[in-house]
């Protein structure tokens, strides 16, 4: 009897639950499942601000797949998905193709730069491992750099931040601690460095309690950060940025630009052929792809509408894992050909957003949360994502336990 082949694209968060919770309910002999990323290793995407800003290294912020798969029961490939062949039943990659009758796709998201000119050329968005290790050596080389010119270039010590999101201020947390060290480490006097944070929506973290956000923002101030809100970025150049308000246009020249205020689906997705809102595809209720009953899309390059609000749920880390267990299950429904399949309902436990490494903000369970109390809400909710993909032991060797 031919076995039913399962394929899983991307080992984030989304994938990694469905391939982990698939090793456990399918015996070997049920299904042929494979799991495909980029890369041979796992990266905490909600960690990635702190080895943007250097205040983590990037290798805290990632494991190896193979550490958390069973390779009796799952292939592992290392590969670039290139499109989705929908008719042909088949996955594409630059290495090889992947036949499926099962097929999950979590390939996550991409920043969104709203076709804003410049930003896709000269900003950094914080997306990868990649893309964070860059960040942190360009701004410490703008610093390293400062002290050897002789014409003292002061732009080299501003950076700018584009969205005061939960990802804005979160990595603006990190960059408040981590500035005076770097002043210490190149010598440099803190009064000469800038951060400014620019942000077109009349408040920052749009949809937190308004209490909330007065705690991050003038936190984030007294360490010297400066908001523009209600301000757009209308260009980025390879100088810095060009900002409006009320019809007036003004250059900030800066030697670091972070674009950290918007998330679309992946690429491939639209690449593929499925109709989507911004590369995310309306999903059903058992989180497949309308008019593919073997295509289940999960993770940021799904939407899922909140029907309390008629708005879809905000992409996050949470929801992603919640789906790829919800898709394990049904699944193996399907595979066995026994029970029913469950609808997807997302349980919302909260949201904690850090602000640096001892502070942080957030409503848990219902009930509002600051100072260290949140922040160590923030460490049980990071070590928890490791203890539902790889149990204890991925805890021990990844968790963040420096609590108070
Ligand atoms: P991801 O976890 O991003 O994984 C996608 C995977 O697909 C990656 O491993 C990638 O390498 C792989 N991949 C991509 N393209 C290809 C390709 N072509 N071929 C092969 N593999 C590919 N959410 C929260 O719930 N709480 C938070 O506190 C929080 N903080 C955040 C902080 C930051 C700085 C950021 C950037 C995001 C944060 N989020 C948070 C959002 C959260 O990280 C995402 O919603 C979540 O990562 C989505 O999971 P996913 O499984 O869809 O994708």
């Amino acid at each position: 009897l031919r076995k039913p082949k399962i394929v899983i694209l991307g080992a984030g968060y989304g994938g990694l639950m469905t391939a982990t919770r698939l090793q456990k309910s399918l015996g070997v002999n049920e299904a042929d499942i494979t799991l495909v990323n980029k890369n041979d290793y796992h990266y905490e995407t909600t960690w990635l601000h702190e080895a943007s800003a250097g205040t983590l290294h990037h290798d805290r912020v990632r494991y190896p797949v193979e550490n958390v798969i069973d390779r009796s029961k799952v292939n592992f490939v290392k590969g670039t998905v290139a499109s989705i062949d929908r008719e042909g039943k088949k996955v594409v990659l630059e290495e090889g193709e992947y036949p499926y009758d099962y097929l999950v796709v979590a390939l996550g998201g991409e920043s969104e730069t709203f076709g804003i000119k410049g930003l896709k050329e000269y900003a950094y968005s914080i997306t990868n491992v990649n893309s964070a290790r860059q960040i942190r050596e360009h701004i410490e080389y703008q610093f390293a750099t400062y002290n050897t010119e002789e014409e003292k270039h002061e732009d080299r010590l501003t950076i700018v931040v584009g969205g005061a999101g939960f990802t804005g201020i979160e990595f603006l947390g990190e960059l408040a601690n981590r500035i005076p060290e770097l002043c210490k480490e190149y010598d440099i006097d803190q009064n000469k460095v800038q951060v400014l944070c620019v942000e077109a929506a009349p408040s920052a973290l749009p949809g937190f309690d308004p209490e909330l956000v007065e705690y991050a923002v003038s936190l984030l101030e007294r360490k010297g950060v400066e908001f523009r809100i209600g301000t757009a970025i209308k260009e980025c150049t390879p100088e810095g940025i060009i900002v409006g308000k009320d019809d007036q246009e003004e250059e900030i020249k800066a030697g670091t630009v972070v674009w950290a205020a918007g998330v679309r689906g992946n690429s491939i997705i639209e690449a593929s052929g499925f109709e989507a809102m911004r590369g995310r595809v309306k999903v059903d209720q058992f989180l497949r792809a309308p008019g593919h009953d073997d295509v289940f899309i999960i993770g940021d390059s799904s939407l899922v509408i909140n029907e309390e609000i008629n708005r879809p749920y905000p992409p996050t880390a949470q929801i992603a894992m919640q789906q790829g267990e919800n898709v394990a299950k049904n699944i193996s429904v399907l595979v066995r050909g026994q029970g029913e399949m469950q609808d997807f309902s997302f349980d919302n436990k909260g949201s904690v957003c850090s602000l640096g490494e001892d502070d942080a903000i957030g409503v848990v369970f219902g009930k509002k949360v600051v100072g260290t109390k949140a922040s160590f809400m923030k460490k049980m909710v990071d070590n928890r994502a490791l203890f539902m993909i790889g149990g204890p032991s991925l805890v021990m060797k990844k968790g963040k336990f420096k609590l108070l």
